[in-house]
């Protein structure tokens, strides 16, 4: 038997004219066409030269062309990387270098130029793929057969390399097996009671994990379906909501949702499960989201390199803050960062993980690979966190944003926590900022509605007594807001790098 994740997507297609993806101009693919399609991509690949193990990079606008170019890949046994749309030609000569793949797929706005950095970086095929079912790639696969023996696969053999957001330094290659990926799809489908009739409001990018993986194969395992939309707009995922039972999406999501009118308990009350994921939901998004629609976000927690660890039960309460309990099959532990020993329930230290759902290691970088596991098979997920009581994980920060100021830890999520409860402030981040007396000054970046009238002195004012002299900003920046890249991570390295001259 073949542990090749497109056999599973196969064997789980009991009803064939289903609706797989729907786009919100009104294409509409069933599984049947899946199956099709997929199979004639993964003949136009094999016509480009792509063998097992070959690299397919693929750098194109969302669409379902793109869903069923990744499952070409898995039915020939190529390794699926796809990039973010945002990332300039000087960045994709990284990538592409990197990656040394077989065939890059271009937007067809993007092909030429694209075609001339691969040939000056020696790829052979460059094809472009558009939004429309058009592009090079589609011509090709249109004369080929709607059947394709897939290629067996076992389960540690690489199904896609992924890269991560790139927010604490450069992105890193993240290679992910097809029963790293199958093993959480099937996690997830269960453990967020997912079946074939649910129908699945999708405005995520799908080059990430979040829209790709989580979503895409989640879907998959169900027989379900999905409505596609290019990217956020909550005007259209307003007007296509009544046809969903349920949505995935970022913080920043619900953000702007909120702040539409229509927004309310009947034009949500046939949805059945909100997911939030990829960076951390405030405390306050949430509560306001129950108020508003009687539904309680489900937040989880995963990183590109181990699909999802943790996540709020579907049944019990879903506590604000917090990531939830490990996943079924995942191993999560809290260890002092210097000696790896692990810490009591309620001690902040860094995330430990391990299960299938955890990757293969960095894409030839085999020094960071094993500085980043444990002996054990853990894997250092660099994210500060804690156990509590109940066993729910709670999410600190990250390692790498950890402030050391005259030699005293400070956990920004402590001081953001408070500084977001003064009355006026809509958000805020706290950084480290090279200080000469203190090593690190205690800087916050704060978020007010325009026209506000709160200060600097303000919020000094207001901190005091609440945090210990150590923890207290040194100085507070009143912004209208902070810098974050298309997953609504907030990018504390523009923020360190903007105000690294604050201190002399
Ligand atoms: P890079 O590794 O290149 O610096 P990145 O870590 O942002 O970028 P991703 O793999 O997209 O790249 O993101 C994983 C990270 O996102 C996690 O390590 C964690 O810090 C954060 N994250 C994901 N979900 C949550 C959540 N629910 N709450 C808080 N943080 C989260
Ligand atoms: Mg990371």
């Amino acid at each position: 038997m073949s542990d090749n994740l497109f056999a599973l997507v196969r064997e789980r297609v009991t009803d064939p004219q289903k609706l797989f993806i729907e786009t919100n101009d009104g294409r509409r693919f069933t599984y049947e066409d899946m199956l099709a399609l997929s199979a004639r991509l993964a003949h136009a690949l094999k016509a480009r030269g792509v063998e097992v193990g070959d690299r397919v990079a693929v750098q194109v606008d969302k669409s379902p062309e793109a869903i069923m170019l990744f499952l070409a890949c898995l039915r020939v046994g190529a390794i699926y990387l796809p990039l973010n749309t945002a990332y300039t030609l000087t960045e994709l000569e990284y990538f592409i270098g990197d990656a040394e793949p077989r065939v890059v797929v271009a937007s067809p706005k993007a092909g030429a130029a694209l075609g001339e950095l691969c040939a000056r970086l020696g790829v052979a095929a460059t094809e472009t793929l558009g939004t429309g079912g058009d592009g090079s790639l589609m011509e090709l696969a249109a004369g080929q057969p709607a059947e394709f023996a897939d290629v067996a696969r076992g389960k540690d053999d690489l199904a896609a390399i992924l890269y991560t957001s790139g927010t604490t330094g450069r992105s890193k290659g993240a290679m992910l097996s097809h029963w790293n990926l199958a093993s959480n799809a099937l996690t997830l489908k269960d453990f967020w009671r997912f079946t074939a009739d649910d129908v699945l409001l999708h405005a995520l990018p799908i080059f990430h994990t979040h829209g790709l993986f989580v979503a895409t194969n989640t879907i998959l395992m169900a027989n379900a379906s999905m409505l596609f939309l290019p990217k956020l707009d909550a005007d259209e995922m307003m007007r296509l909501m009544p046809r969903a039972t349920c949505m995935m999406g970022v913080p920043t999501f619900y953000v702007r949702l909120l702040q539409e009118p229509r927004l309310n308990r009947e034009t949500t009350s046939h949805m059945r499960l909100f997911v939030s994921g990829s960076a951390p939901l405030l405390a306050d998004t949430h509560r306001a989201w129950s108020e508003r629609t009687g539904h309680a976000i489900l937040e989880r927690y995963g990183m590109t390199e181990t699909n999802m660890n943790t996540s709020n039960p579907y049944e019990g309460e879903r506590v604000p803050g917090t990531v939830g309990f490990p996943l079924p099959g995942v191993e999560l532990r809290v260890v002092d960062p210097e000696t790896g020993a692990r810490l009591p329930d309620g001690e902040v230290g860094m995330i430990e993980v391990k299960g299938p759902n955890v990757f293969k290691g960095y894409w030839r970088m085999p020094e960071k690979t094993a500085a980043e596991f444990r002996p054990d098979g853990f894997f250092i997920t660099g994210d500060l966190g804690k156990v509590d009581q109940r066993g729910y994980v709670h999410i600190v920060g990250r390692g790498k944003d950890l402030v050391i100021t005259g030699g005293y830890n400070v956990y920004p999520k402590e001081v953001e926590t408070e500084i977001d409860a003064i009355p006026g402030v809509v958000e805020s981040a706290v950084i480290g900022v090279p200080h000469p007396d203190f090593g690190e000054g205690v800087t916050a970046v704060v978020v007010v509605p325009k026209g506000s009238a709160l200060t600097e002195k303000d919020v000094v004012a207001r901190l005091d007594g609440r945090l210990a002299k150590f923890k207290q900003p040194k100085r507070v920046m009143i912004v209208d807001d902070l810098p974050r890249n298309t997953m609504g991570k907030v990018q504390k390295n523009v923020l360190r790098e903007q105000y690294k001259g604050l201190y002399g």
